[in-house]
């Protein structure tokens, strides 16, 4: 019998165990190697004095990428993982006692728009179906297939793109269409916040980016039973049970090369020879420090980094009624904010929070009578800013913005405390800059500047995940998996000649 050709996954973030489990599928020897005593990367949890926070994301969309990983390997996704609709998705709060509510019924989430603010329903459904049409002509386009092979220019959803392509809306930006959409700013504030979730700023990001309204609304989102840490803990068990082979507290220091070939793996204690490796670490850092001899592609390191975040995971010894799972506290004025952000590279005084409650979904996650809080808040990416202080400042006014709309003291309520900040995510996850979303896409042409899921130089080295195409976020981030393992496929067998 033929021998298993081997693959190495550097990191085991989203990508990174869902690229292990299609290529140990399609026939490959796979082991994983993460630096982390576990798995999972910017999806890991916090437990601690009986709370229970996940650290990174909690808006989960397109849960049925995680669960066609499962039907791959011809299990039931439901015996590893299960997971409930939203609804409603956001809270949004405003300093002036605005409320609106978004739901996954759009015709419901029109019509509190329309009672609240000044922007008519009518508006709200048309963006919808301007970002459902966006969808339509992205998905298969930008997403589903790599953007640097030119075979995949050649068919009917890209030629009906191009015959499409003003609806793409790339020339201008998202701030730009929907301040042309919404007769209300805070309307234009609500959906202009979604360049927020790659870490971009839209006063520069194509409105092509409205797309992602159409995943979170029209197409739902998701609670994952137990926390999104869940989907890791279910990834893993699958990818053990097909024979990917893990090793934690491992990390890769050097990609060995030869001619136009990666062919070894350097770690603290040992060399390995592999046939394929595939990098889900970020790509500047795989670059940078693993492949220190091998020139970096210009155009892609050179590109201006996405925003960083500050997290207070918060244990709050009472219950707050008027939240859920989601809200959002929107800032006074969205464009200092964003000036601030992405031009000086300092934090705004009047900052935009996004509060996650997994308890009002999860009630494990918190003891009777409290709840958790995420308060998230983005912050420019790591130039060496004193974060101490920045962390300092920050607290204080998140506090008195969350105080001022929710009518009350929260501060004598806060009975535990962590923090996550742009060095921390650098530590925790390996991002470069503590930039969580790899480079922006304050361009009209930043998919195209994407690094691709292949390297141009070394025929077997791969890249998926946030920082490579199509981008951040856990659909796109198991896309890149798929990308990779289709790269593969056409290009090698499984054993060995
Ligand atoms: C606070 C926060 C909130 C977010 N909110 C959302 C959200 O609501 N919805 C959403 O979809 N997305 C969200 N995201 C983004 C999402 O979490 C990421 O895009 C995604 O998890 C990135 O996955 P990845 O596969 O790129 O790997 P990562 O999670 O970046 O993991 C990479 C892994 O590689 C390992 N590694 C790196 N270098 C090495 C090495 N040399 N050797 C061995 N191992 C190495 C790291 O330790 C890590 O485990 C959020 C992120 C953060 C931080």
């Amino acid at each position: 019998m033929k021998q298993a050709k081997t693959c190495a996954v550097i990191g085991s973030g989203i990508a990174g165990l869902a690229a292990a489990i299609r290529l140990q599928r399609q026939g490959f020897a796979v082991t994983v190697f993460e630096k982390n005593a576990s798995a999972g990367g910017k999806m890991s949890e916090l437990n601690a004095a009986g709370f229970r926070f996940d650290k990174g994301p909690t808006v989960l969309t397109k849960p049925e990428y995680v669960e066609e990983l499962f039907t791959l390997c011809g299990k039931r996704s439901s015996d590893y993982w299960n997971y409930k609709a939203v609804d409603p998705i956001f809270h949004y709060f405003f300093e002036d006692g605005t409320k609106v509510r978004s739901s996954k019924d759009p015709q419901q989430l029109a019509a509190d728009v329309e009672a609240n603010t000044n922007a008519s329903a009518s508006s709200v459904l048309d963006f919808l179906k301007q970002s459902e049409t966006k969808h339509f002509l992205t998905d298969e386009v930008f997403l589903q297939r790599s953007l640097h092979k030119i075979k995949n220019y050649l068919n009917w959803s890209t030629l009906r793109g191009i015959l499409n392509f003003g609806k793409v809306d790339v020339f201008r930006s998202m701030d730009a269409a929907n301040s042309k959409q919404f007769a209300d700013q805070k309307v234009v504030d609500i959906f202009n916040r979604y360049a927020s979730y790659n870490g971009s700023n839209p006063y520069l990001a194509p409105a092509t980016l409205n797309v992602i309204a159409h995943y979170e609304i029209t197409l739902g989102t998701y609670f994952s039973e137990g926390g999104i840490r869940s989907i890791i803990s279910a990834l893993q068990a699958l990818a053990e049970e097909i024979g990917v082979t893990f090793r934690f507290h491992a990390s890769v220091n050097e990609i060995i090369t030869e001619g136009n070939r990666a062919t070894a793996i350097r770690t603290e204690d040992r060399k390995e020879n592999f046939d394929l490796i595939v990098s889900n670490a970020d790509v500047y850092n795989t670059y940078k420090h693993l492949l220190p001899t091998l020139a970096a592609p210009k155009r892609f390191i050179e590109q201006p980094r996405s925003s960083s975040v500050i997290v207070f995971y918060w244990g709050m010894d009472c219950t707050f009624p008027q939240l859920g799972l989601h809200n959002m506290f929107l800032t006074n004025d969205s464009q200092k904010e964003y000036e601030h952000l992405f031009g000086t590279g300092t934090l705004y005084e009047d900052p935009t929070i996004h509060l996650t409650s997994s308890s009002k979904m999860n009630a494990a996650d918190a003891p009777d009578g409290h709840e958790n809080w995420a308060a998230l808040i983005s912050v420019p990416h790591d130039t060496g800013q004193n974060w101490d202080e920045l962390v300092s400042q920050s607290r204080k006014r998140v506090i008195n913005k969350l105080n001022g709309i929710l009518k009350t003291d929260i501060e004598p309520h806060i009975v535990f405390e962590e923090v996550l900040d742009p060095p921390k995510v650098t530590t925790e996850s390996g991002a470069a800059f503590g930039a969580v979303f790899g480079n922006s896409s304050n361009s009209m042409f930043s998919a195209f500047l994407r690094h691709p899921n292949f390297s141009s130089k070394l025929e077997n080295l791969f890249f998926c995940g946030g920082t490579a195409h199509p981008g951040p976020g856990i659909p796109l981030c198991l896309l890149s998996a798929k990308i990779v393992s289709n790269l593969i496929e056409e290009k090698f067998t499984p054993a060995a000649e």
